[in-house]
């Protein structure tokens, strides 16, 4: 264990990025079901804003964060497959935003000697999610037109590697220039700056009426509707983030008017239900950044007592890739 005390981000009430403080937090002691991590990188993600602004409801106060990469420091006695010294990282463990935290061992997967922390911390939770949606929520086929909102996000940039890893004609929406070159080269075929032109007419334009297989939409709000227009019959709409607010009630005859159309909601806790599919999935992100096939870009590094501008980047559609957390 590192002899540093232990420092992280406590929130006693809802709000903006201020409520996140810098302090002491106690220093844990692993119950003997536990480790206790000393974190290298935590990873900043969108649902730890809200839970920071209550719309997914939390008990105060909590240290927040899901997600990181660090080095085992202390085993209780009844843990079985860890050891001090063990690198792991998780993507479903609250409190990340510290220097220690004590884990639970089935939310832990090992990281390979030839994955760097940083790069595991960055991949857990979004890389997973890319993963779930890509290949159980919509299982992508050879030749499927699939459309993917915020392409230059964290999220967005895994899911375009891995729907052309899987075949598919990826069409994808970014707010600017600078987002439209790095989801262009994430192998994005059809880069829509939807911020400046009508995604839908623009989809359209591109591939006749109605040509897209599936919509991974983590944008929400604002893009929900027109991605329905652009679906083939049949296609899927896969609501999964809230990052321009919730989606408004959907009657289920839209779906049937719309073309017998699939509406799913979900989430990567019901995707990473056991530790064997947890581990299976990390298993395969990390053969893919081993084997070159998945790059993992991290647009942003801030000290951890700086989360709340790490938070308020993210939020302010400031961020590309992913954006980690230095204990
Ligand atoms: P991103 O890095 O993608 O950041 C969100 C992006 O959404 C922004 O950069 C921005 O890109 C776009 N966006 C569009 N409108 C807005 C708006 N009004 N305010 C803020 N951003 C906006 O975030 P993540 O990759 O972490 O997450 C993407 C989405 O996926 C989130 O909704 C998140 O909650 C969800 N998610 C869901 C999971 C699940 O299992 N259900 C798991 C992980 C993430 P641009 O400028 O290009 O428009």
């Amino acid at each position: 264990m590192s002899d540093r005390p232990n420092r992280g981000i406590s929130i006693t009430e809802t709000g903006g990025p201020e409520v996140l403080v810098h302090d002491d937090l106690p220093e844990p002691t692993p119950s003997p079901s536990q480790v206790v991590v000393d974190i290298a990188y935590a990873g900043v993600n969108f649902i730890d804003t809200y839970h920071r602004i209550g719309l997914y409801p939390m008990e105060f106060p909590f240290t927040p964060g899901l997600e990181g990469a660090g080095t085992i420091s202390a085993v209780g006695d009844d843990v079985e497959g860890f050891a001090v010294g063990d690198r792991v990282a998780w993507s479903g463990s609250i409190g990340s935003y510290a220097v220690r935290k004590p884990a639970e061992p089935d939310t832990l997967v090992h990281v390979p000697d030839d994955v760097p922390l940083k790069t595991a911390a960055a991949v857990m939770l979004q890389g997973l999610t890319a993963h779930y949606l890509s290949t159980d929520t919509f299982p992508i086929r050879p030749g499927q037109n699939v459309l993917i909102h915020a392409g230059a996000g964290g999220v967005g940039l895994l899911l375009i590697q891995i729907a052309k890893l899987k075949g598919a004609e990826v069409f994808t929406t970014v707010g600017n220039e600078e987002k439209a070159l790095l989801a262009k080269g994430a192998g994005g075929d059809h880069v829509i700056l939807y911020r400046d032109v009508d995604f839908a007419a623009e989809v359209t334009d591109i591939a006749g009426h109605r040509p897209i297989d599936v919509v991974y939409d983590g944008v929400g709000k604002t893009t929900f509707e027109e991605g329905i227009s652009v679906l083939k019959p049949r296609g899927m709409m896969v609501t999964f983030g809230n990052a321009s607010g919730p989606v408004d009630p959907v009657s289920p005859l839209d779906l049937m008017r719309n073309g017998s159309l699939f509406l799913t909601r979900p989430t990567l806790f019901d995707y990473v239900a056991t530790p064997a599919e947890l581990r299976w999935r990390a298993t395969d992100l990390f053969a893919w950044i081993e084997g070159g096939d998945l790059d993992v870009r991290i647009g942003a590094t801030y000290p951890l007592a700086d989360a709340g501008a790490a938070q308020n980047a993210l939020e302010s559609r400031q961020t590309t890739g992913k954006v980690l957390l230095v204990p």
